[in-house]
């Protein structure tokens, strides 16, 4: 299931169109420093990970300016396609971190077949979800509604079981929840 996921460009479509309204929402929201408008400021991408043919639209990070002079502050809005500046893409360091903490998903395995992430690219990444994703304000916050409490040393396994909805859906639900680390200056790894 996850695995047809990455080949499946529709899949790739929903999360432009969900980043297309988290950039809507950002611009009409204006400049964050000074209220000024914000012009489109988009910047390319190398996203690794995925597993089927896209438009070159998919490597596009949505990105805008502000236009007032002696402002000019980006403003990189919330996405479900770039986890702040990790190379790969957000789907793909959630789904081959879930795989570390033995969820029972056996087709899951074949992920790391056709995507081939390096051991310590992936110890990295659970290091982050460890130490610097719960560091978050964003986490500290959002922990609280979960009960019983999510197990924060398998995580993001632990959170994905919270989402009770099917396959693509769930993983969906997982990147909605945590776009809120996903622009901005936020995170960098
Ligand atoms: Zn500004």
């Amino acid at each position: 299931m996850y695995q047809s996921l990455l080949s499946d460009a529709r899949f790739y479509d929903r999360l432009l169109d969900f980043d297309r309204d988290l950039a809507e929402q950002a611009r009409s929201a204006g400049c964050g420093e000074c209220g000024g408008a914000l012009h489109s400021a988009r910047y390319w991408r190398k996203p690794r990970g995925r597993a089927c043919c896209v438009g070159p639209e998919h490597d596009q990070r949505f990105s805008f300016c502000c236009a007032r002079d002696g402002c000019r502050s980006r403003t990189t809005p919330a996405s479900l396609r770039f986890l702040g500046r990790k190379v790969y893409l957000a789907t793909v360091v959630v789904l081959v971190s879930m795989m570390q903490h033995g969820v029972t998903e056996g087709r899951l395995e074949r992920l790391n077949e056709s995507i081939h992430v390096d051991r310590r690219t992936v110890l990295r990444w659970l290091q982050w979800w460890r130490n610097a994703f719960t560091a978050t304000a964003f986490w500290r916050n959002a922990r609280a509604a979960f009960s019983p409490p999510v197990e924060q040393d398998r995580l993001p396994a632990t959170l994905f079981e919270r989402f009770r909805v099917e396959a693509a859906e769930r993983l969906i639900a997982l990147l909605r929840f945590i776009t809120p680390i996903t622009g901005g200056k936020a995170h960098a790894i």
